[in-house]
């Protein structure tokens, strides 16, 4: 029989498994199929707990419903543990996730000052569905518990937790990049948001420089003190990149409490993606490519339609590859999967319109009956068959204007264990502190976006396999297991704290 409370309580806005709709109308709940990405990550947690619950919110389009199941015990390969729904309606969807988040702390997020979008926000509702999350903590949360909140959405659900349940341990994980002070404070809800996020014990991003730009908007909001620095390890080192950093800040102490703040890259299950990628199927996916590529080469870019991501950029650049080097005509393919992951917001829809131009634009200008440049894909590519293009692939070509870390680039090194292939990745990546082997690009230069990849392409086979040789260990070093690791490690220190200063 499981206890009504949890020693782990994990927050995150989606729920952990896909809801599917029956013939016969009833919906199951039946667990991710893939065991790569956060999700199962985070479920992976309940392993090691007593109890775990997990706080995500569900659509409720009548709140009085009474078949709405607040909470649900659900038991899959992770064993069993407790969902607790908070319904919200279609309306606070909107407001919350779509407006707030997606309209005004995105673009900040990633840099773009002249994507944000103040004037539709909803303060009030943002503050309630936050609330709301933690009201939902508390009740799931026992004595001294741990409580993992994730991302942005919920940047005011520690402030709360902490009021209504002072004795737990909160950490908070940032998903996306933290920016600099003078970008984040652009934010008129600057000092509610990290008055909140020092209600934590652990504050928690991917690279050290996002460490340092959240110290650095702390500082021009609070009085807070630094209690500690360190080196960063030589792993995260990429000397002369954009995101480089020598030096860290772990612990800051606000009002009388010690907060930790650390980096640690999100990785990839690099076991699974090696056996997927060892796959019969997939050894029958790539023959099939490789007839259809014949003597050509192919460039593999993948990611979602959204101006971070700089896919325009990506296919200009490629546009001006082929116009400067004629020689290369119908001898390289880029295969550009760009997916569309918000649907109804009409941003998206126009940086869909434009590659759609940009794709073929190009296509007609250079392209023949036999030879199309560019494949610009537009649905999602289950991961099972994504596997066959990275092994299928010359070159990754990923290119980021901004981006937290980016996991595509440690697939496709994960997806190598042939040894071969070039990744060319962007500067602003978080993945490029940790890749320093991979061919850096400054997207928003045309200049280096052009280089990098005649580079790429230009590449001999031995440099090719030492470069590839160093990104798999890395790829393999930081793991998702060295980062779930990592996460317990900050954890059990929290524990200590509170136990020292109970
Ligand atoms: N992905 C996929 N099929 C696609 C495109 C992407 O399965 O057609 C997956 C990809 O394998 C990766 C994830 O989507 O695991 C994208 O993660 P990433 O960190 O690169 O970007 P995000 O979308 O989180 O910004």
């Amino acid at each position: 029989m499981p206890s009504e409370t949890s020693d782990l309580v994990i927050l995150y806005h989606r729920q952990p498994y896909e809801e599917v709709e029956q013939e016969d109308g009833r919906v199951i709940l039946r667990e991710n199929t893939s065991p790569n990405g956060i999700v199962p990550t985070l479920k992976s947690f309940f392993g090691r707990a007593e109890q775990g619950s997990w706080v995500a919110w569900k659509l409720a389009d009548d709140l009085a419903k009474p078949e709405f199941e607040r909470v649900v015990t659900i038991e899959d390969s992770f064993g069993s543990y407790r969902v607790s729904r908070l319904p919200l309606t279609a309306a606070q969807v909107k407001s919350f996730y779509h407006v707030t988040s997606k309209e005004a702390f995105w673009p900040i997020l990633h840099s773009f000052k002249e994507r944000y979008n103040y004037d539709p926000v909803d303060w009030p509702t943002f503050r309630e569905v936050n609330w709301a999350f933690a009201e939902a903590a508390a009740n799931e949360a026992a004595p001294g518990a741990s409580v993992w909140v994730h991302d942005y959405n919920l940047w005011l659900a520690p402030g709360y937790i902490r009021q209504l349940r002072p004795d737990v341990k909160i950490s908070f994980y940032h998903h996306t990049p933290f920016p600099a002070a003078d970008m984040f404070n652009v934010l008129p809800w600057r000092r509610e948001i990290v008055e909140s996020l020092l209600s934590c014990d652990i504050v928690g991003f991917h690279i050290p420089r996002y460490v340092e730009n959240f110290v650095a908007v702390v500082k021009s909001l609070l009085d807070v003190t630094i209690q500690r620095q360190e080196k960063v390890p030589e792993d995260w080192i990429n000397e002369g990149t954009a995101l480089n950093e020598r030096t860290q800040v772990t612990e800051i102490a606000y009002e009388g409490r010690r907060i930790a703040v650390s980096a640690s890259p999100v990785g990839v299950n690099v076991g699974y993606i090696e056996d997927q990628a060892a796959s019969d199927e997939t050894e029958e996916r790539l023959t099939r490519i490789r007839e259809e590529i014949g003597e050509g080469r192919l460039i593999l870019s993948v990611g979602r339609t959204d101006y971070t991501k700089g896919g325009i950029e990506q296919l200009e650049s490629f546009g001006r590859v082929l116009r400067d080097n004629p020689e290369l005509r119908g001898k390289i393919r880029l295969m550009h999967v760009s997916v569309a992951a918000n649907r109804n917001m009409t941003a998206y829809e126009e940086i869909q319109n434009e590659l759609e131009q940009a794709a073929g634009r190009i296509n007609g200008a250079y392209g023949s009956f036999h030879w199309q440049p560019i494949s610009l894909i537009s649905r999602a590519i289950p991961f099972t068959e994504l596997v066959a293009y990275y092994r299928a692939a010359d070159i990754a070509w990923i290119t980021p204007l901004a981006d937290g870390m980016n996991l595509v680039c440690k697939e496709f090194c994960a997806a190598r264990a042939d040894g071969d292939g070039v990744l060319v990745l962007s500067e602003f990546a978080g993945a490029a502190v940790d890749l320093a082997p991979a061919v850096m690009t400054n997207p928003f230069s045309h200049r280096s976006m052009d280089s990098a990849i005649l580079q790429a392409l230009n590449m001999e086979e031995e440099e090719r396999r030492g470069r590839m040789a160093e990104l798999r260990a890395r790829v393999r070093r930081h793991d998702l297991t060295a980062w779930a690791e990592a996460q317990t490690a900050l954890f059990r220190n929290a524990e200590a704290h509170h136990q020292s200063a109970a």
